[in-house]
Parts: structure tokens; sequence; C-alpha cells
């Protein structure tokens, strides 16, 4: 049994971005506005994402790390809201399956932290009470170690690496009201660091260069009927970058779009050069029992109600834009 919940767990976490992708939403869920965190190889070695939101109740310690168990489910009144993201309780039992995990964590009405020890969905031996201060420590120790085709599969560290950057940075400018840090374990330099009440635009600037932030095109559109608001930052096609960066959010979780990432290109393709791409940030926000509800975590593709009018919508939003910003 536990053979398979490995392998299950292993599906969902492929990879130690993955991970660190699952823990920032739920550490921005909490309501941080600090979010810390520090690698070593890749994340392979080490994941520690320290927090500074609300922290786990005491209660809750034991089934934290039990699969389908959520404390998110209650806040809402609307059972649809099943359907959006991130309220699966699946990510802290899978990763109990495939590492070493330690949870450090103090509420307000706490005296003092406590750290708690899982191993496959279970919390080993009691919670001891420790220093720490408001907020969580997530340590995620030799992931993989137990599943060696999942660990061979992955690239290497500085691979992985790069793409806990990328998961990072783009965290970061959706979420300019928080500051996060990134840093390697013994490393005094930050490989991604911004203020708490920043601006998106700022953190562009800050993560993503000055060619790109320069002259963004602010992209807003609301639809009461397609029940879609959409606000973004696109850049002017003065822009022309190697590839083609897109930093999408729905419902404020990062996912993929194949098809408004086409749509898109072929608005930019009338203005770059073959090769050259744009950048484009888009937050889009649909009712939650408008997306797909049998997104898997694995699946980072997403689909949602009214698809094809929402995308043509954006992709003739972008296009007057565009034109307009370039006469
Ligand atoms: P889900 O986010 O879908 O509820 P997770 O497995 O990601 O499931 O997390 C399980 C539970 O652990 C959450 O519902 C939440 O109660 C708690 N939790 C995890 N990370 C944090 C955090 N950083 N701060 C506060 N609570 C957390
Ligand atoms: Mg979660």
């Amino acid at each position: 049994e536990t053979v398979v919940n490995r392998i299950a767990a292993g599906e969902i976490i492929q990879r130690p971005a993955n991970a660190l992708k699952e823990m920032l939403e739920n550490s921005l869920d909490a309501g941080s506005t600090s979010i810390q965190v520090t690698v070593k190889d890749g994340g392979l070695k080490l994941l520690k994402i320290q927090d500074n939101g609300s922290g786990i109740n005491k209660e809750d310690f034991a089934i934290v790390c039990e699969r389908f168990t959520t404390s998110k489910l209650q806040k809402f009144e609307d059972l649809n809201a099943i359907g959006t993201f991130g309220f699966r309780g699946e990510a802290l039992a899978s990763i109990s399956h495939v590492a070493h995990l330690t949870i450090i964590t103090k509420t307000v009405e706490m005296q003092c932290a406590y750290k708690s020890s899982y191993h496959n969905g279970k919390l080993v031996g009691a919670s001891k009470p420790c220093a720490g201060t408001q907020g969580t420590q997530i340590v995620v120790e030799d992931l993989f170690y137990n599943v060696p085709t999942r660990r061979n599969a992955l690239k290497s560290p500085s691979d992985e690496h790069n793409r806990i950057i990328e998961v990072i940075t783009r965290f970061a400018v959706h979420n300019a009201s928080v500051g996060f840090s990134l840093k390697k374990l013994n490393d005094n330099g930050s490989d991604v660091r911004t203020s708490p009440n920043s601006t998106q635009e700022d953190n562009i600037r800050i993560l993503y260069g000055h060619a790109v932030a320069k002259d963004l095109i602010k992209l807003n559109v609301e639809d009461p009927v397609l029940k879609v608001k959409v606000n973004g930052l696109i850049s002017n096609v003065d822009y022309a970058g190697a590839k083609f960066t897109m930093l999408l959010f729905i419902n404020h979780r990062l996912v993929d779009s194949t098809p408004l990432k086409r749509a898109l290109d072929s608005v930019y393709a009338t203005y770059l050069a073959k090769g050259k791409h744009p950048f484009v940030y888009l937050s889009i926000e649909i009712a939650p029992n408008c997306v797909d509800v049998n997104v898997h975590p694995t699946k980072h593709e997403v689909h949602f109600l009214n698809e094809d009018a929402i995308i043509h919508k954006i992709q003739s939003t972008a296009d007057i834009l565009l034109k307009n910003a370039s006469t």
C-alpha cells in the first residue's frame, strides 16, 4: 500500500518546483506577507519555506498530512469553491510519502512554536515545543529519496534550481504585496528578492529587467456575460524577447494555457520579427464553478467555461492596445 501511495505521490509532486508551488499557495492561503525560501541542490536536498501567515492549529497537527484533509472548505459557503484549485488536501500528504517532512508552526494563540515530523501521511511521535515566530516553516529534505526512478528522471540540480527561480518569480509578480526571497543554503546572496507592498511593475523590472518593464501596457477586460475579469501587463512592440514569457494566473493559481499563448503570439506576430517574442502577464478571474473541476495537480494546462470566447476577447483587446501603442 505504501508503494502505491509513493507512486501516486510521485505523480503529484513531480519535481522540487511543483512541491514549492503547492507550498507557496499554502503560505499565501494562510495570509502571509513575507515568504522566504531556502534550497540546497535545486531543492532535492533541502526545500524550506518560512512564512509569517496564520500558522497551523494544534488540533490539526495530526491530520495536515492526511490525504484529502483540508482546512479550507469550511471557509466557503459555496461548495462550488471545491472546483477551484488548491482545495484538494493532497500536497503535504504527497510530500510526506516521498521526502522527510518537518513542520514548525505557531499561531497567534500559541505560547511557543511546535515542531512535527511526518512520514507516509502520519505524524511521527509527538509534536515538540520549540522556538519560532508566528507563521509556518515547512522543511522538505531528500525529496524522492525513496523513488529512485523519479529522482533519476530529473535533470541536474541547477536545472531544478532554475525551475524554482521561475516559479517563485512568477508568484512574486502576481503577489506584489507579499515579499519573497529565494536563497541557496549557506549563500549570502539571493536569487530572488522582492519587498512587501511593491507594485507588479516594480517586480517585473526587478525580476525580468528594465527592457521588459519599460512601456508595459495595462490590459483590462471585464465581461459580465462571460463572467470574467482579466488584469494584465503586456510588453510593448518595442520589446522583442528571445522566448515567449507568459505568466498566467487563473483565480490566483499559476497555470498554463496553450490556446491562450497561441492567440497572443499571433497578435504579436504582426509586430515582432520572426523568432522575437513578447512578455505577457495575465491574471484571469472566473467564477470557481467555471474552471474545469477535473484539473489534476499534475496538469498545469487548465480549461474553463467559454474558453474560446474569453481567449478571443483577450486577443482582440491586446490587438487594439498594441495598435494604439504603436501609432
Ligand atoms: P490544501 O491546501 O488543499 O488544503 P495541503 O496538503 O496543501 O492541502 O495542505 C494541508 C493543510 O495544511 C491546509 O489545509 C492547511 O490547513 C495546512 N497548511 C499547509 N501549509 C500551511 C501554511 N503555510 N500555513 C498554514 N497552514 C498550512
Ligand atoms: Mg495546498
